[in-house]
């Protein structure tokens, strides 16, 4: 009979009230921060919105879907046998997002979303605010890449098509922005460096940069694989 007394009260105290706190903010809560919504890669990146960018490798048509709302041109690659050494399975050439690249990039469509949506949300709007001058070019050293993370014997995301090298930043007005120069170095370009590098991390499963090791002193590194890092 205690324990029953006792039960009750624990329900009508604590979990009742949990249950409708968390009932009213899934209820009133913009969708980017709601995981039960589907992504929308125009909306904002949120609460949500990185385990939803997770999800999207399990469901290649969802991810597909995403990329074709948001106006993004591509060419779907053929899949890998299952086994390959360096396999490509849902991926794809990026033939237009809202930034031109520097190289033809191959990657996976959830980090290809993942992209766009950094893009989107953090490089260009970080461009206007810090210089007052849109991005022209976003200079990369490529995605796909059949090879070992650097010093090991481990294979590296790039393997799959799912990472990018971020080096430099071009804006309309000719302006040259770059890791390698930049970084670390103070003014505005060193702020919009950060900037781009910590927004990353909302968005990307791993975020590298110079402070990671020297590796990486000349790029960002940004994918969607396992790990959980920003560095
Ligand atoms: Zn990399």
């Amino acid at each position: 009979m205690k324990l029953q007394k006792a039960l009750t009260r624990y329900f009508t105290l604590l979990v009742l009230p949990s249950a409708l706190v968390v009932g009213v903010f899934l209820r009133f809560a913009p969708p980017q921060h709601n995981p039960f919504m589907p992504l929308d890669l125009n909306n904002r990146p949120g609460l949500a919105s990185h385990f939803k960018m997770t999800q999207l490798e399990r469901h290649p048509a969802a991810c597909f879907d995403a990329l074709d709302s948001s106006g993004v041109l591509y060419t779907v690659l053929d899949d890998s046998p299952r086994g390959a050494a360096c396999g490509l399975y849902d991926a794809l050439t990026l033939d237009r997002s809202l930034t031109p690249y520097s190289a033809t990039l191959s990657m996976t469509c959830s980090q290809t979303a993942s992209l766009y949506m950094w893009e989107r949300h953090v490089a260009r709007p970080a461009a206007v605010e810090i210089f007052g001058s849109p991005l022209a070019r976003i200079e990369t050293y490529g995605s796909f890449s059949c090879r070992n993370i650097a010093g090991t014997a481990r294979k590296s995301e790039h393997a799959g098509a799912n990472a990018v090298d971020i080096s430099g930043f071009r804006l309309a007005n000719g302006r040259l922005i770059n890791v390698k120069t930049h970084w670390d170095k103070g003014g505005p370009e060193d702020r919009f460096l950060k900037r781009v590098h910590k927004g990353a991390c909302r968005i990307f499963s791993v975020t590298l940069g110079p402070d990671y090791n020297a590796a990486h002193a000349d790029h960002f590194h940004f994918d969607m694989g396992d790990a959980r890092t920003c560095e």
